[in-house]
């Protein structure tokens, strides 16, 4: 006998009996990407041919063959993306696919990050900070080099951060990127190196990481340790990428640090829908693949599967269009369908009113309302349309261009939650000092410069002495943060109810703020009620901050921390949040020159092109009707002019409008003109001859 215990291994289960069942519903180029061995795999195709779905069965496939599920690495662009796919491939292969390993880069990287970084010199205990936070700090450091009042021609913290995050993400010098996107700023390119070097400086002081950190703490660690990066490359045997042509250099990198070991990756995507350029994604990065990982196998696929051939005919046409591109024309043998409408409306009024009634018609003739989507250029677009269906009652979700996390009075609460959770927090400080009476931007300086002198030591705060007008304000927030710390001590762990309980705290005192500052509270009450439901959904404070800083919820629903929808709902979404979805139905409305193409891409030659992408990604959205909507008179109050009369989009040119059907909605303002009756509904004649007597 053997001592100790015996290890009993549960066996794995509801292994599916063979390959075949996993690839029956493939065709052959599909089936042979989702069986191909090992090494470098490149799927590189058109809209709607079936990429997500060859890279679940090939997530199966490898779980099949014996793969180990949590060994296995699926990167998406979202997070709802990554759970729809691992649990479209436990249906395939049982409950072994949900220990796949899915996520964003940024939330793998923040998971490594929290788990390696202490090797790395990192405290574990770092705060995100998404992008406006980034910003702010930006314009801190910017403040301290004495460019905050004078040099107005030094670039401002929003152009300071997109500079920065542009230089990490392209790995372009400094220099070149200034002489390329922002020359007129060349003359400051010492100082500006100095500033990013202060705001370093100042991120590593405050124990915080920007979204940027993320990824590139991932590949320094994966670049500059041997030791690091056998641990870190070492957890996982397979890494699968969706929607590659969105990723950036400093992707590819990671990707070569986490597979230069077993070459065992998977990419799918399609250069002509690469529509992040401005995060410095490049659709050449997928071309590149072969080069970066030497015996790529590449397989290409040409059959659409979504679309009717009507619908498929014009998203060829328009994006044949384009300057460059790999992939090809697309054919589907899918049969019948309408034309795609070409919509005429007089206006926006009547462009919400034809959109409504068209999704009304359709939802009574039996398509849910989640089978819809209405598609736009940029999140504002929508406003008209929300009104509209928010008085009609009509259920409605919408996707990208959430404001709900940026809204001041949510980064304000959540601000205090922050300093609790790490005192050295200067952004989130400053924005408690100033939101006390009395104290502006040189007063809140000197206040945060001498809570650093105390080493950022939690009562540092309650050290101050406040202006006489802010005495009471301080004292009073001074109780609050010793009551949130205690909080959070009390057990060890804050879990999701005492996360809330916080939010209540904070709310004691917040409340009166916001009272005092807007006429009209009841919105922004109503929004941090909300915040506080979604903050007990979270395990922890720390939990919390650190899923809203990471994955900027897409939607409504994704804050609510639900997946995929149980109501019926439309869906409105930005285009770019649509990416990699299907609907039955599609409306793109506002393709008018200037929105869609938007107009300051309109002089610049590559952001032109990528507007033409994304026209192509919303197109292809549609599986059976799709209709593209235009506004005729833009009230221009947006623009600065009364009234204008826009163009079509550009990318409607003739000959891509030879394959709609043009339709025009009828204003309901002029007198409706009566069909023709055919057969005759009284007989006049023989009620004049009644009248008199005459016999018929
Ligand atoms: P996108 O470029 O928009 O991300 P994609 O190439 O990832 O598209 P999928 O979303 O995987 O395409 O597939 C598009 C649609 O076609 C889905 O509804 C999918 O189920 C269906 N489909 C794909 N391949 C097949 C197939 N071999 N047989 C039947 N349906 C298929
Ligand atoms: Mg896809």
């Amino acid at each position: 006998m053997a001592d100790g215990p015996r290890l009993y291994r549960p066996r794995s289960r509801e292994l599916p009996a063979a390959d075949e069942a996993l690839t029956a519903s493939l065709n052959d180029d599909q089936a042979r990407a989702a069986t191909f061995g090992d090494g470098p795999l490149l799927v590189i195709a058109g809209a709607g041919t079936g990429k997500t779905r060859t890279l679940i069965h090939r997530v199966a496939a490898l779980v099949a063959r014996g793969v180990a599920p949590e060994r296995i690495l699926l990167l998406t662009f979202t997070r709802r993306a990554a759970s729809e796919m691992l649990s479209r491939a436990e249906r395939l292969v049982g409950s072994a696919g949900a220990r796949v390993h899915g996520g964003t880069f940024h939330s793998v990287g923040h998971r490594l990050l929290r788990q390696f970084g202490p090797a790395a010199g990192l405290p574990a205990d770092f705060t995100i900070m998404d992008q406006g936070d980034a910003e702010e700090l930006m314009q801190l450091a910017r403040g301290a080099m004495g460019f905050a009042k004078t040099a107005k021609r030094f670039p401002k913290k929003e152009t300071l951060h997109w500079l920065y995050s542009r230089h990490i993400n392209t790995e372009l010098p400094l220099d070149e990127l200034l002489h390329r996107d922002a020359p007129h700023f060349l003359e400051y390119e010492p100082q500006i190196t100095a500033l990013f070097a202060d705001y370093t400086m100042r991120k590593q002081e405050r124990n915080l990481v920007d979204y940027d950190d993320l990824l590139l703490f991932w590949a320094m660690m994966l670049e500059a340790s041997p030791e690091l990066q056998s641990r870190i490359a070492g957890l996982y045997d397979h890494v699968l990428v969706d929607e590659y042509q969105d990723t950036n250099l400093l992707q590819a990198r990671i990707l070569r640090g986490m597979c230069s070991g077993h070459r065992k990756l998977t990419v799918v995507g399609d250069d002509a829908q690469s529509i992040y350029a401005f995060r410095g994604a490049h659709f050449r990065n997928i071309l590149d693949f072969p080069r970066q990982f030497p015996g790529t196998t590449m397989v290409t696929l040409a059959q659409n599967y979504r679309s009717t051939a009507p619908i498929l005919a014009l998203s060829n046409i328009v994006i044949s269009r384009a300057e460059e591109r790999f992939t090809k024309d697309l054919y589907t043998s899918r049969e019948g369908g309408e034309q795609p409408w070409l919509v005429t409306a007089k206006d926006e009024a009547q462009q919400t009113r034809f959109v409504v009634d068209r999704v009304l018609q359709l939802h009574e003739s039996g398509v849910p309302l989640r089978e819809m989507a209405v598609l736009f250029r940029a999140g504002y677009m929508s406003a008209d349309l929300e009104i509209e269906l928010a008085n009609r009652k009509i259920p409605f979700e919408k996707w990208g261009g959430l404001k709900f996390l940026e809204a001041a009075h949510v980064k304000d609460v959540l601000a205090f939650l922050r300093v609790s959770e790490n005192p050295r927090d200067e952004v989130s400080w400053y924005r408690l000092l100033m939101l006390m009476p009395g104290i502006g931007d040189s007063t809140a300086r000197a206040m945060m410069a001498s809570m650093q002198e105390r080493a950022w030591d939690p009562d540092a705060f309650t050290h101050l002495v406040p202006p006489p007008r802010a005495r009471e304000a301080h004292r009073a927030l001074s109780v609050l943060l010793r009551q949130l710390r205690g909080l959070a001590t009390r057990d060890g762990e804050t879990d999701g109810a005492k996360v809330s309980s916080d939010i209540a705290a904070i709310r004691a005192i917040y409340d009166a703020v916001l009272k005092e500052k807007y006429d009209r509270p009841e919105a922004r009450l109503a929004d941090l009620d909300q915040l506080r439901t979604i903050a007990a959904g979270y395990p922890s404070r720390t939990a919390f901050l650190a899923a809203l800083a990471l994955d900027p919820p897409s939607s409504t629903q994704d804050l609510a921390g639900g997946s995929e929808s149980e109501t019926d709902a439309l869906v409105l979404s930005t285009v770019h949040s649509a990416k990699g979805k299907e609907w039955k139905a599609v409306f793109v409305i506002w393709a008018v020159d200037g929105w869609f193409p938007a107009s300051r891409s309109i002089d610049d030659p590559d952001e032109l092109e990528e507007e033409r992408r994304l026209m192509y990604v919303a197109l292809t959205r549609a599986k059976d009707e799709l209709a593209v909507v235009y506004p005729m008179q833009v009230y221009g109050s947006r623009r600065g002019a009364e009234y204008s009369f826009d163009q079509l989009s550009r990318f409607l040119d003739r000959g891509v409008r030879a394959t709609m059907q043009r339709v025009v909605v009828e204003d309901p303002g002029e007198a409706p003109v009566a069909a023709p009756i055919t057969a005759p509904v009284v007989d006049l004649r023989a009620l004049m001859r009644g009248r008199f007597g005459a016999k018929s």
